[in-house]
Order: structure tokens, then sequence, then C-alpha cells
């Protein structure tokens, strides 16, 4: 007996449907005609859109610099070396192989970020990412452990950013990566030891894998708790990497590098005993410090980022888009209330965060401490239009908070 013909795509007999169309190998009726031509009009459509989008992002430098200055106060030589790090790489991205003739493939510019916690590494690649409206996911490099070992696979990495582009993946594959203290897995010694070090060197290894540029299986949900889940493809070549480091000890190694070292930097006697040496750092450094040639390797872009002063932390307290006392006075205005500041609150909230070493993340809490008594009381409090924060208040708050209890190191 016969048996009947049928569509390879959805299985239906040719008695079932208008019209069979056979290939080499098998069958398509015209109900999947129609259904793939669709998709690939979607497709096409998406594409085509995503591009526009895209070009439509693409700055010049001193444009991504300027929108960089509106949230990052100081730091103006990682703006720049940042700035010109992701005009080259978005640049690569919109570069069609196609049409190059010349075979000049322009190479991905991932960046690493020396500088003290708290001085604006993370708000710098956020505000990137911000800027050219693209995925991005913070990931921590101490979690990360090389396959097989207790904690996160690096390709969790990768499930963060499809999270971030709601499993978009065309959009995650030119997401930007921000992977935090990455100093941390930096192997103990410059010698590389006999024992299995794993958290160090190998995960720096297995992060290379994401860095080359290669097609990676993402489990979506991350982690390996769910065995079944299935694996999503993505491609790494056209994914920003920026990591970020305190290099604890790195001026140290920096410092004797150029004492010792006659050329270049001369003969070294022209460093001064507490310059802040971090702004002279260079990938042999890093390698000094226990990351891996083959990593540094990836990281093409590094620049520094300066403590940050007293004029510094003020000027954050005001100045952002987002500074955190027009937050407060926009939260107040909700309520109708005109809420202002006395300038040495200001000052005041700079020398408590100076004075309890808690950097720029201190001025947060320490704002939290004087205002939220007033934000408790005011609005449930008729007639109410004007609320001055002085200094008397100030530190009447502060005195009773948590924070004034923590001791001066
Ligand atoms: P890091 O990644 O270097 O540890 P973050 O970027 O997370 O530090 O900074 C912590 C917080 O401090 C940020 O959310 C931001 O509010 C503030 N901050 C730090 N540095 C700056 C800066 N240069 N300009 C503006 N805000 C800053």
């Amino acid at each position: 007996m016969d048996r009947e013909i049928s569509c390879s795509f959805c299985g239906r007999k040719k008695s079932e449907v208008n019209i069979l169309i056979a290939g080499i190998t098998g069958h398509i009726c015209d109900s999947c005609v129609d259904q793939a031509r669709n998709i690939v009009k979607e497709e096409v459509a998406d594409k085509i859109n995503s591009q526009v989008e895209f070009n439509l992002t693409l700055q010049k430098p001193m444009d991504i610099k300027r929108f960089l200055d509106e949230y990052v106060i100081g730091q103006d030589d990682a703006k720049k070396v940042l700035s010109v790090a992701v005009y080259n790489h978005y640049k690569r991205l919109v570069q069609d192989p196609s049409m190059d003739t010349d075979e000049i493939e322009i190479e991905k510019s991932n960046i690493v970020l020396v500088g003290e916690t708290g001085t604006g590494k993370t708000l710098l690649a956020r505000t990137i990412a911000k800027m050219l409206n693209v995925p991005f996911c913070i990931a921590d490099a101490t979690i990360l452990t090389e396959a097989g070992y207790v904690g996160e696979d690096v390709e969790s990495v990768l499930s963060r950013l499809l999270q971030a582009a709601d499993y978009d993946v065309p959009s995650a594959e030119r997401g930007i990566v921000f992977i935090d203290e990455i100093d941390k897995i930096a192997r103990k010694s410059d010698n590389a030891s006999i024992t299995r070090d794993v958290s160090g060197e190998g995960v720096q290894q297995a992060l290379l894998k994401l860095l080359e540029g290669s097609i990676v299986n993402v489990p979506p949900q991350g982690g390996r708790k769910h065995p079944e889940q299935k694996l999503i493809q993505v491609n790494t070549r056209n994914i920003l990497f920026v990591c970020g480091g305190a290099f604890d000890g790195i001026n140290r190694i920096i410092e004797r590098r150029m004492r010792t070292s006659t050329i270049g930097y001369g003969s070294g006697e022209d460093i001064e005993a507490d310059e802040d040496m971090l702004k002279y750092v260079t990938p042999l450094d890093l390698k000094s410090f226990g990351l891996i040639p083959e990593l540094i390797g990836r990281f093409p872009v590094l620049t520094y980022l300066t403590p940050l002063s007293k004029e510094t932390l003020r000027r954050i307290l005001t100045e952002p888009k987002n500074a955190l006392v027009k937050q407060y006075i926009k939260l107040f205005e909700m309520d109708d209330v005109k809420l202002s500041f006395d300038k040495k609150v200001l000052d005041f909230i700079v020398e408590r965060a100076e004075e309890y070493k808690l950097g720029a993340r201190g001025l947060r809490s320490i704002c939290e401490a004087i205002m939220t008594d007033a934000m408790y009381e005011l609005p449930s409090q008729e007639g109410v239009q004007d609320l001055k924060i002085t200094l008397s208040y100030a530190k009447e708050k502060f005195d009773k908070s948590k924070i004034s209890k923590l001791r001066v190191a």
C-alpha cells in the first residue's frame, strides 16, 4: 500500500491541504509557506528597525563624554578613554564586513577600570549603557567559579544580560556587561601554582571563552538549579565587557616598576612621594597583580579613577542629573512642600562622609539619616509649604542616627 505523502513541516497529508510542493527530500504545504513568509517578513523588519534605532544612538566621543558629565562628576581621564572606546566599539558594530574590501577588522575594545571602591566605576558603565539604550548587567567576579565547582559558571553572566534584554537575543548580543571585582580573581602569586586555583586563575581562563567572541550556550535562568532548561546560544562577538576593580596594593606595584625602570619614565626621581600612582597604571602592573596575560590581552583599554576629593563629594550631592539633593526636592514636591538645604548642611554631609570613610555611597545613608523623620511626619501635617533643613536640624537628626554610632576608623 502506498503511504500518502505529507507536509514535512506540519505533517498534514496531501488530501488535507490545497497544495503540496515537493523539495529534494521533503514537501511543504501552502499554509506552511504562508507562515514561513510571515516569519521572514517579521524577522527582516526587526533587523531593519534595530539597525535604525542603533544608528540613531551612535554618538561621537565628545557627545558621549558630555552625556557622562551629566551623571558622573570628575574622572575626566576615565570618561575620555571610555568615550573613545565605546565609540570605536560601536563603529565596529556598524562595520559591514561584506562592504570592506581592505580586510582591516576593528578589534573589540573591552575596558578595565581601576579605582577604589565607590569612585564611580559601575556608574560610568551603567551611564554608557543608558545612553546607548542597550541592555546592561552587572556581574560579580567573586561568585564565579570554574565549571564543576560550587558557585556560578561564567555563562551565568550572560544569563543576566539576557534577562536585562528580556530574552531578545540580538539585543543582548550588543549589550554591555560590567564585571565587578575582577581583581579578586587574580592568582595569588605571579608563579603558576601546582595546586588548582578554583577561584582565581581557573575563572580567568573560563572568562576568556566569553571574551573571545564565540557562541556560548547560556542557561536562560542562570545557575545549575534548572538542569532541564533549554540553552540559548549567544554570540559574544559584539558584547562590550567592562571590568572594574580596586586592585588594592597596585599603587606599590606601579611605584616599584617606575622606580626601577630606567627607560620610558626616566629614572623615576620625578615621582612625588604622595602622588596617586594609579594614573600610570599599565597592563604590566595588572599582570604583576595576578591577572593572566591572555585575559589582559582581551582588555585593550585600561584606565583609572581617582579617589573622590571633598570638592567632588560636594558636587556629587547637587550636580548630577539625578543628584541626591534633587531627588529629595522632587520627593517633597510631590507632597507640595518646597524643600531647601542650607549650604552648611551640604558641607556637613560631606564632612561626615569623609570622616566615616563612607565615600560617595555614604552620602546617601547620611542624607537618609537626616531626612527620614521629615519624610515620615510631613505627609500627615496640614499646611506645611516650606521646609528648610538647617545645620542644627541636620546635626540633631544625624547624632540620633545609627550611622553616627559607627566608629571612625
Ligand atoms: P564603584 O563601582 O567604583 O565601586 P559606584 O559606581 O557603584 O562605585 O558608585 C557608588 C555610588 O556613588 C554611585 O551610585 C553614585 O551615586 C556615587 N558616585 C560615585 N562616584 C561618583 C562620581 N564620580 N560622580 C557621581 N556619583 C558618584
